[in-house]
């Protein structure tokens, strides 16, 4: 831990932080000193022996609301960082530094003032952005300055981190928002909010309430919370104007069409989809699909919540992005074809003899229950009612073994309750997911360039979470917050300090918790990603404990997957992750993860008669009945959910390696989702989780400016002074030498910085020439 305080240096009537479960860190008087311990006074009289090693040094200075970088307290410990966000928190400051990292806490309020055109041109007019207030605007315009400076990489990137409802993605909207505007040419810029924006500008952030509205969805921990992840990268010409954009989606959490947890929503647009009934300022295109559904006296288990508002918004985005509004109705229709085939229902097959229903659902066939619903949705789709009929209640066999054999003959076999049930799941998932893709493909092509310099990259990707049962959705999400934080410690924590390193600055290592052996457990080749993809790659069905057994015999070296000590029913592991520990279970894991889709149900969507069906599926070959053995072959090639979902974020890591990397940690300042309440432990807990006390601890100690002599000369040569220096430095050095130099400011008092800065590089210079 951070500035430990060794026992020599406590003394009487000294007042240090005491860890306290309930407050994060409170303070404590020593009132007595011994060999081993202290006595502490808290607050409320109460004394208690303690180790000295336990607590920490409080800050200097009991005013901390206007230390708004983390870098400038001292000491920086946890409890000095925790007070510190705590006082500016209650001050109205969601923003400071720690470092160049904006932490960003969640206000759970409006707080428009923050984000006006007026803030905005603050931001990128200001000369000296040292003088501003923490923002997530220095954020987005220090990655389009560097852009346009090109220094160092020239793409950048910004990585917005936090747990569900930390406000990543409000804080990815007003970086889009910003960097949309300062690059859109000057004379579209309107100081009174009247912004005949570009047509670009304008698409690209429609683009968000469509994603949102399709993507996102009501949990327990966010009222509007992202189920997918999101890269979108901003192309720019080189002179800084944007020319468009690109997005990628990661892994969109389809089991939510199907199944949502007790309180759980499903995705806003099924919500604004039955708002169209009550909608009086719809266009008139849509009128039939108004009709549709008050017709249709849909069955479904969604409770019509008021969502008229984003209905219109949504409305609004899709034209302004460019949706006809034929397929706007397709779109409708489509999603209206979903919730009808929700609401499908099998029971038993009636036993002929008895004249009942067999007790027993594993051994009768299934039958379907809501004719109408069926009719409804095969109408939607174009398709027709006996095919879906058959296409869900029915298996194909395909007889022999050998895949040679040319004798093969196809028999169709009714399946049980169960298998019905998962068919009509998966062709409603199946859907949902190829329309989000087709929305997705589509904003893309309204909005990319295929010529552009460089670009700037925003990511905003589902928060950790634990709920009380976690599956394979959530193994990828956490997952793939594992490697963010990876992609953090090492790029940021660990590359830093190996700098300093190399550049022979004298440096005391800080310790750091690197999170590499958990993603070795969970994507390494024996992994708990390697077990669950034999289990499809070999195509058998294990029993669920039999799966889990072997994920904790595969990770036996690693002591972070193991066994839960408690309510076990053999199918659940339990993972140490970066942010917490999470219990799993494998139900359904196998399943999921090999994410089959009977060949049936690709066929019934090829015979549609429904042109936007068919182009959703266009990409879809043909399917071929499989024999066993060629399903085997196939399942050897085949790739999981997990092993797509881990090469896409290859691939996304690929890029944010190639660029300058830029962060903002989203804090969630309670779990209730309330304004102006700040929760010390579960802030602390957050802090602790992301690494943000040792990044910086780093950076004070470092040295948080760096730049190419190049750079260097160029901007600060007009000081007379100092041209002398930097003639002197570079007849040391070759011109197209690029190594870096580092200044440092912290040997300086931090209140005087600001104000000498050209006077501590002069020195620095000095001191440089010296050892260069
Ligand atoms: P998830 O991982 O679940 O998608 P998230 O981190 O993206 O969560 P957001 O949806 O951005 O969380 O934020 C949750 C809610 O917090 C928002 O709906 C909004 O009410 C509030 N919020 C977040 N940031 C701000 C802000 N800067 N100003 C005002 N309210 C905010
Ligand atoms: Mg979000």
């Amino acid at each position: 831990m951070l500035n430990q305080i060794e026992n020599k240096k406590v003394t009487l009537g000294q007042v240090v932080y005491k860890r306290d479960d309930q407050q994060g860190w409170v303070l404590a008087r020593v009132v007595g000193v011994s060999e081993n311990y202290v006595t502490l006074e808290l607050e409320d009289g109460q004394r208690i022996k303690q180790k000295s090693s336990t607590l920490l040094l409080r800050s200097e200075h009991s005013d901390l609301i206007n230390v708004s970088n983390l870098t400038e307290l001292t000491p920086i410990n946890e409890a000095t960082v925790l007070e510190c966000l705590h006082q500016r928190f209650s001050y109205n400051q969601f923003y400071t530094l720690a470092g160049s990292t904006v932490v960003a806490i969640n206000p759970f309020k409006d707080v428009d003032e923050l984000y006006t055109m007026h803030k905005i041109c603050k931001y990128y007019e200001h000369k000296n952005k040292e003088e501003l207030e923490p923002h997530v605007y220095l954020v987005a315009d220090k990655a389009y300055s560097c852009m346009k400076r090109e220094l160092g990489c020239v793409n950048q990137s910004i990585i917005v981190s936090g747990e569900s409802g930390a406000g990543k993605t409000v804080s990815a909207k007003h970086l889009l928002r910003y960097l949309t505007i300062v690059s859109t040419p000057e004379d579209a810029i309107d100081l009174n909010n009247s912004v005949p924006a570009s047509v670009i500008e304008r698409r690209v952030l429609d683009s968000n309430p469509l994603l949102e509205a399709f993507g996102n969805a009501a949990t327990p921990r966010n009222d509007n919370s992202s189920r997918f992840g999101k890269f979108i990268q901003l192309q720019f010409h080189r002179n800084g104007n944007i020319l468009g954009g690109i997005i990628q989606t990661y892994l969109l959490e389809k089991t939510r069409v199907v199944h949502q947890r007790p309180g759980e929503n499903n995705f806003h647009i099924f919500y604004q989809l039955l708002a169209l009934q009550k909608e009086p300022q719809i266009p008139d295109f849509l009128g039939p699909i108004k009709e549709e559904i008050q017709a249709s006296r849909l069955e479904c288990s969604l409770i019509s919540k008021d969502e008229n508002h984003s209905l219109l918004t949504t409305l609004n985005a899709m034209s302004e992005i460019g949706i006809t509004p034929a397929s706007q109705v397709a779109v409708f229709q489509t999603l209206l074809a979903i919730l009808h085939l929700t609401t499908l229902k099998f029971l038993p097959q009636r036993d002929e003899e008895s004249s009942g229903y067999s007790e027993d659902q594993d051994l009768s066939p299934a039958q379907l229950e809501t004719v109408r619903a069926k009719e409804e949705s095969a109408r939607l789709l174009g398709v027709s009612p006996q095919n879906l009929h058959y296409s869900l209640l029915n298996r194909s066999i395909v007889s022999g073994d050998d895949s040679k054999s040319s004798r093969r003959s196809v028999f169709y076999k009714p399946v049980m309750v169960a298998e019905a049930e998962s068919r009509r799941d998966c062709l409603a998932m199946l859907l949902y997911s190829k329309l989000f893709d087709w929305l997705v493909t589509f904003i893309n092509h309204q909005i990319k360039v295929e010529y552009f310099d460089h670009n700037i990259g925003l990511l905003d990707i589902y928060g950790f979470e634990s709920f009380e049962e976690n599956s394979l959705e959530q193994l990828c999400i956490n997952y793939a917050n594992e490697r963010l934080q990876q992609h953090y410690v090492m790029h940021f924590l660990h590359d830093l300090q190996m700098e300093y390193e190399s550049e022979g600055i004298a440096w005391k290592c800080v310790p750091y918790t690197d999170n590499k052996l958990c993603v070795d457990a969970l994507d390494g080749s024996t992994g708990v990603f390697g077990v669950l993809n034999e289990d499809v790659y070999l195509n058998r069905r294990s029993v669920d404990h039999q799966v889990c057994n072997r994920i904790i015999e595969a990770c036996s070296n690693s002591q972070l997957v193991r066994k839960p000590h408690f309510g076990t029913y053999g199918n659940q592991f339990l993972i140490t992750h970066f942010a917490g520990d999470v219990l799993y279970t494998v139900k359904d894991a196998v399943t999921k993860n090999k994410d089959n889709i009977p060949p049936e149900l690709i066929s019934l969507l090829h015979s549609s008669s429904n042109s936007f069906v068919l182009q959703l599926f266009s990409d879809y070959g043909s399917p071929s009945l499989e024999t066993k053995a060629s399903r085997v072959v196939k399942s050897h090639r085949k790739k999981t959910v997990l092993s797509s979902f881990k090469n896409s974020l290859d691939s996304l890591l690929a890029i944010l390696s190639q660029s300058d990397v830029h962060y903002v940690r989203c804090i969630k300042p309670n779990t209730m989702s309330r304004q102006g309440e700040f929760d010390r432990a579960f802030v602390l807990q957050q802090l602790q989780a992301c690494g943000t006390i040792q990044a910086v601890d780093i950076c004070r100690r470092g040295y948080p400016a760096k730049m190419t002599y190049q750079d260097f000369a160029r901007r600060y040569q007009v000081f007379t002074r100092m041209k002398d220096c930097l003639g002197k430095l570079f007849s040391s050095q070759s011109h197209s030498k690029t190594c870096r130099i580092s200044v440092d400011f912290n040997e300086k008092n931090l209140s005087t910085f600001k104000g000498s800065f050209f006077l501590i590089v002069e020195e620095h210079l000095s001191k440089m020439q010296r050892t260069c």
